[in-house]
């Protein structure tokens, strides 16, 4: 009996999300001890949970057999003061990708078009397909999202336009100037969507909560990042009130937990960890740069928590990396085979990343 008979063709061909491997699956193939092993593959904060919200969310365990506030009163509160904007202007999802998934829900129809860049987060792509949607790619020019040719792509069947910012895989902004020219000459039927998880890296942030509540434009946020909560699957949108209506609409009532909404409360009061978390990020890529010079490897320089680097063969650079006990992620999936992507850690996690590199540069000849 074959079940691929009787399911939807669009969902049989919709391509595999090859994530970050965790540690214990790399242990376990290689025979390796999960304590020698580094994971820099996934753009995990190296240092960890911000340690307010690890409290908040253990004062929250004794009443795990409460359901959530599926509304998440608390947390859009807190979020509505520390960004400025209406609590009618927040919606929380489970991971920022839920909040994508949302966007395809509400708003693309099967045969609809959306906009992405061909080396942007491969989410957009993937869920298009579920949506039975046109998902039409634009190349990227020297590394980042070419803002004109995306707009050129669009036509009436486009219904969003996804541009992250910083990128992840390539680590890029594009500038302000050009995003607020893009932005403003979207047609009326389009929804642009700026995918902001990196946000709190730049030192020169768009003003993209202005185009969230003026324009029709949707910005994504997260808590997997800067504060440190991945695992926890949380992250947010910010859009104006009659959108942000339509995204509560198709979510679960309970699409997010309450040890996640407790954490996540608590971590955007502790801007100590924040800033912790910069300065470490900010060292680690100096530090990185220095060595992928002495290695005279081509790498691009990046505005987030990950660089991207030139190593030849990035499938078996990655193989003997993981040899060594670094996991960092291929790039094959983004039709990059000749890079990989490696996430800032701790300086003794960068040092270990570097000489491993070095090693398995040598190794693969
Ligand atoms: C990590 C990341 C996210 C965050 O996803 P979550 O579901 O919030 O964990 C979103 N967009 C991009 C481009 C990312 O790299």
């Amino acid at each position: 009996m074959n079940f691929k008979s009787i399911a939807n063709s669009f969902v049989c061909d919709v391509p595999v999300y090859e994530p970050g491997r965790p540690i214990e699956e790399v242990a376990r193939e290689l025979g390796l001890k999960p304590a020698g092993i580094i994971k820099l593959a996934s753009n995990e904060n190296a240092l960890g949970p911000s340690p307010q919200a690890v409290a908040a969310m253990r004062a929250a365990l004794p009443t795990a057999h409460l359901y959530p506030d599926g509304g998440a009163f608390y947390l859009r509160q807190a979020l509505a003061k520390k960004l400025g904007v209406g609590m009618d202007n927040l919606i929380i999802g489970c991971g920022s990708n839920e909040i994508i998934e949302f966007l395809y829900h509400a708003f693309v129809a099967p045969g609809d078009e959306v906009v992405a860049g061909d080396r942007a987060f491969v989410i957009y792509k993937i869920m298009a397909q579920m949506f039975q949607a046109r998902c039409v790619e634009v190349p990227f020019r020297g590394h980042t999202h070419d803002l004109n040719a995306m707009r050129a792509a669009i036509t009436a069947k486009t219904k969003l336009v996804f541009v992250a910012n910083p990128n992840n895989p390539t680590g890029t902004q594009v500038s302000n100037a050009a995003l607020a020219r893009f932005i403003r000459s979207l047609p009326p039927h389009v929804i642009g969507v700026l995918d902001e998880a990196y946000v709190e890296f730049l030192d020169d942030p768009p003003p993209s909560l202005e185009w969230a509540l003026r324009r029709r434009v949707v910005v994504l946020r997260t808590f997997s990042k800067i504060v440190g909560l991945a695992g926890l699957r949380i992250g947010y949108g910010i859009a104006q009130p009659d959108c942000i209506a339509l995204l509560q609409k198709v979510r679960q009532p309970f699409n997010v937990n309450a040890i996640a909404l407790a954490g996540a409360r608590a971590a955007l009061g502790d801007t100590a960890h924040i800033r912790r978390t910069k300065a470490m990020t900010r060292q680690g890529l100096r530090y990185l740069y220095r060595e992928l010079d002495r290695l005279n490897l081509e790498y691009v320089p990046s505005c987030a928590n990950f660089v991207l680097v030139r190593v030849g063969e990035g499938d078996r650079v990655f193989q003997a990396l993981q040899e060594r006990g670094v996991i960092v992620r291929p790039m094959r999936g983004y039709k990059m085979p000749e890079w990989i992507r490696v996430t800032v850690g701790l300086p003794a996690a960068n040092r270990r990343f570097a000489r491993a590199l070095a090693a398995a540069l040598i190794s693969v000849g």
